[in-house]
Formats: C-alpha cells, sequence, structure tokens
C-alpha cells in the first residue's frame, strides 16, 4: 500500500513510521518546514524512545520518506491519514478542527484517483461525516471514501502501542475503504490483535469515551487519595487492594498532582462540550474536570503550607517538568500551573528534566533549568518531585537532604515514603492521598 501522513507530530511520525515498519510505502507531510528538513536530515524533532532507530531502518529500507509537498505524498496513495492537532477552541471547551478541515480541503485539492481519507486525529462524533462534505463540496468529481481510525497509542511507548495495540478501531462506510483498512493493518490482523470495524460515529465515540473513562478513574482515585489524607488511610495501599478485583484493575489507579498531558484535558471538555452540543449534559464528566482543577489547586495549597505559609524567598527545586516520563512534551502538564504559582508567589525556581528543558524554556519563563537533580536541589527550602522520571526514582535522598537549606520533600508521585524521608534526614515530607510529617 502507498500511504501520505499528513502531521508529523506525536501521532503522525510514530504512524507513519511504524506503517512504513508494517512494509509500506509511506509518505509523511508536514507544513513546518523546519520539523520535515529535520526529518530529512535524519532528526527526530520530538523525544519518543526508539523512534529514531525504527525511523532510521525504514529510510534506508527506501520506505518512508518526509515532504512538504502534498500532491508528493498524495500521487499514487490508497490512503491519506490526517493526523494533524485538534487542540482545545478557545472560549467554549470544542476541539478546534481547523487544522483538520484545511487538511481535508488540501487533499481534496489535490488527490486524482480513488482514496481513502482516514482521521486518525481525535475528533468529535460527526466530524468524519463533516470531512466528507468538505471534500465533496472543494472536489466533487474525487472519488474517495472516509474512514475514522482514532489512535490510542500513549507517548513514551508509542512504537509498542501502535506494533502491539489493545485494539484498532476502524469507522468505515464502505466494503471498499474497509478492505484499504484491512490491508494496512493485515500485520496486526495476522498477529491476531483485535481489529473491530464500526461505523463513523461509534469509532469517532470510542475515543473520548475511552479516555473520559481513564480521566475519571484518575480523578476518582485522586479525590479518594484527598480523603486519605485527612482519615489516616494510605491511597498506596488502597488503590492496590481496590486494583486486585478484576472488575476494576490496577492501571490508572495511581494517585497524582491532577491530569494533564495532550489528550485527557483537551478530550474531556471536547466530550463535555459534545454532551452540552447535544441537549444531553455529561455530569460525569463535566465534573471530572472540576474535580481535576480543584485537585491542582490543592497540590499548590500543599506546597504553601510545606514553605511555612509563603514561597517568597525560597528556593524550589522541581524534580520533571513533563506530564509524564520518556516524553518531551509538555502540553497541559502539571508544572505549567505548580511552576507559575512557585514563581508568581516569590520563589527561586529550579528545574531539571531529563528531556523537558527545550520546551520547557519557553512555557516556563523566570525559572533556572539545571540538568543534574543533584545541583539542582543545592540550598533549595523545599524539593518538589513532579514528574517520575526514572532518574528520581532511586534518587540518593541522603544526598539531597544534606545539600538543602531546609530538606523538605514534596513527593507528588508518591515514589518514596514516610520512612525513607526520615531515614535519610528530610525534616519534612508530604505525599498525594498518605500521611507525611513537618
Ligand atoms: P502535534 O501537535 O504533535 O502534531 C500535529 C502536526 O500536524 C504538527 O507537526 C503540525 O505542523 C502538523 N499539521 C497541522 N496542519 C497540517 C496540514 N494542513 N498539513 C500538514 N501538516 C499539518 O499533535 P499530536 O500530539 O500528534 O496529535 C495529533 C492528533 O492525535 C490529535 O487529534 C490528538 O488528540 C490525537 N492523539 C494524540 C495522542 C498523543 O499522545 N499525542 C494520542 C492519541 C491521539
Amino acid at each position: 500500500m502507498k500511504i501520505a501522513m499528513i502531521g508529523t507530530g506525536y501521532v503522525g511520525l510514530v504512524s507513519g513510521i511504524c506503517l512504513s515498519d508494517f512494509g509500506h510505502e509511506v509518505v509523511c507531510v508536514d507544513k513546518d518546514a523546519s520539523k520535515v528538513e529535520m526529518l530529512q536530515q535524519g532528526e527526530v524533532p520530538i523525544y519518543e524512545p526508539g523512534l529514531d532507530q525504527l525511523m532510521e531502518k525504514n529510510v534506508s529500507a527506501g520506505r518512508l520518506s518526509f515532504t512538504i509537498d502534498l500532491p508528493e505524498a498524495l500521487d499514487g496513495a490508497d490512503a491519506v491519514f490526517i493526523a494533524v492537532g485538534t487542540p482545545t477552541r478557545r472560549g467554549d471547551g470544542h476541539a478546534d478542527l481547523s487544522f483538520v478541515m484545511a487538511a481535508a480541503e488540501e487533499i481534496a485539492r489535490t488527490a486524482k484517483n480513488y482514496i481513502v481519507i482516514v482521521t486518525k486525529s481525535t475528533v468529535p462524533v460527526g466530524t468524519n461525516r463533516q470531512v466528507k462534505q468538505t471534500v465533496r463540496k472543494a472536489n466533487p468529481d474525487l472519488e474517495f471514501d472516509v474512514a475514522s481510525n482514532p489512535e490510542f497509542l500513549r507517548e513514551g511507548a508509542a512504537i509498542e502501542d501502535f506494533m502491539k495495540p489493545d485494539r484498532v478501531v476502524v469507522g468505515v462506510q464502505t466494503e471498499r475503504a474497509a478492505e484499504v483498512m484491512q490491508e494496512i493493518y493485515r500485520p496486526l490482523y495476522l498477529r491476531e490483535f483485535p481489529i473491530m470495524t464500526t461505523d463513523l460515529e461509534s469509532a469517532e465515540m470510542i475515543k473520548y469515551a475511552a479516555n473520559a473513562f481513564l480521566a475519571t478513574k484518575i480523578t476518582f482515585i485522586n479525590e479518594i487519595a484527598a480523603l486519605c489524607e485527612r482519615t489516616g488511610a494510605d491511597v498506596k495501599q488502597v488503590s492496590r487492594g481496590m486494583g486486585f478485583d478484576g472488575r476494576i484493575g490496577n492501571k490508572f489507579l495511581h494517585a497524582g498532582p491532577g491530569y494533564g498531558g495532550s489528550c485527557f484535558p483537551k478530550d474531556t471538555r471536547a466530550l463535555a462540550r459534545t454532551g452540552q452540543e447535544h441537549g444531553l449534559p455529561l455530569q460525569i464528566t463535566e465534573t471530572v474536570i472540576a474535580v481535576n482543577e480543584e485537585i491542582k489547586r490543592r497540590m499548590i495549597d500543599k506546597l504553601v503550607d510545606m514553605c511555612d505559609g509563603s514561597f517568597n524567598g525560597k528556593t524550589v527545586a522541581v524534580l520533571g517538568a513533563t506530564f509524564k516520563p520518556n516524553t518531551d512534551d509538555m502540553r497541559e502538564a502539571p508544572s505549567l500551573t505548580i511552576v507559575p504559582a512557585l514563581v508568581g508567589g516569590g520563589a527561586k525556581v529550579r528545574v531539571c528534566d531529563p528531556q523537558g528543558k527545550r520546551e520547557g524554556q519557553e512555557r516556563l519563563p523566570g525559572v533556572q533549568w539545571i540538568d543534574d537533580p543533584y545541583k539542582c536541589v543545592g540550598n533549595a527550602h523545599l524539593v518538589v518531585l513532579l514528574t517520575e522520571w526514572n532518574e528520581f526514582r532511586a534518587l540518593d535522598l541522603k544526598r539531597i537532604a544534606r545539600k538543602m537549606e531546609t530538606p523538605r520533600l514534596a513527593d507528588l508521585r508518591n515514589i518514596y515514603s514516610v520512612k525513607d524521608a526520615k531515614r535519610a534526614g528530610f525534616d519534612a515530607y508530604e505525599s498525594v492521598g498518605r500521611v507525611g510529617f513537618t
């Protein structure tokens, strides 16, 4: 199959590279010329473990290329994937579909022969039909089908998720499109990963329902965590005890500073908006969004308390800025609310993150970036552990405590324990959902 992939972000680039590894001929297109130039020179513009090697392998095999030229990518293509961003539209929480619709129009103006237009971007229910109308209007003579193929990969484990998915969801309207999609995902059929064919609307809804459910699960345990702190229970034991129940499962039950990232915040907002537009407010999703905001605020209160009521004049070391480990993505990361609160409150803030510095330097003005965690904590009054990178999971806590002005640790990922902190000589330790000490 010949495939064009529009958008070389976290989803488009991984999908394009993995599809080429399936043996397809893939041309990735992006309108960002600097990104394409990097890719043409063999450099991966994002941090995703293993992606550089897989890209090199498939470029060398002649199956994978990069261009800013859509006509070149569409020439002879059986399918074109739209994998552009769908951020929150300003003002109303709806997904901003302008990038998707612009891509659809560009395809309509460029494609010559039958093609399947596959939307991989996360888009609200009804969008694929809108894509179809847009293409039909822009080029009434073009023979095409649309397909909805939402992506479920997780940044940081994206290759594994694409190559060994829990499921692939494909929404189609015609047998012809179903056959093309089947051919594209044939290597996964052969390895018996579930491929589910549905109508367009169900495929679109599956993606939002799945993300909203996961956000709900995280938020549920975060709210239970707050109650644990008040009552003396330990949320780590509570979630472990819950997770043994097969009906609940142990994933997404880790208490923390509130969900963030490139998907959950915007997708829960967009789903809530869809409910409102259909006269059916989604009360659970709307509550999850509100509770998550409250949890983020509570984290800041916790840090203020640990700084004796004020950040003013304090030095705070923040370990972790990306929204989770193994990515450089900082979209809606907890650091984006916590760090500005520290800086705004008058603290001198130092940040250490294995991959976040490049994006963080733009997004977090007024902080000092330090590569070594032990240097980062020097003379600090408080350390805030914000992202559970492996680099921060086995810190020499004694060494950290010794270097600090006042050894206090806010462990917002529950990596360490009261016992660890006491043994290392900290004089204050707080985490999420467990009683700490001061
Ligand atoms: P991204 O912002 O990282 O990448 C989007 C890319 O599309 C950018 O490089 C941009 O320059 C390019 N682009 C935009 N319009 C274009 C056009 N007309 N022609 C060519 N290139 C164009 O976005 P992302 O994180 O990869 O997300 C893409 C979609 O996938 C979103 O809808 C998102 O919700 C969904 N998704 C993301 C993830 C994730 O973990 N990031 C997971 C599942 C689904």
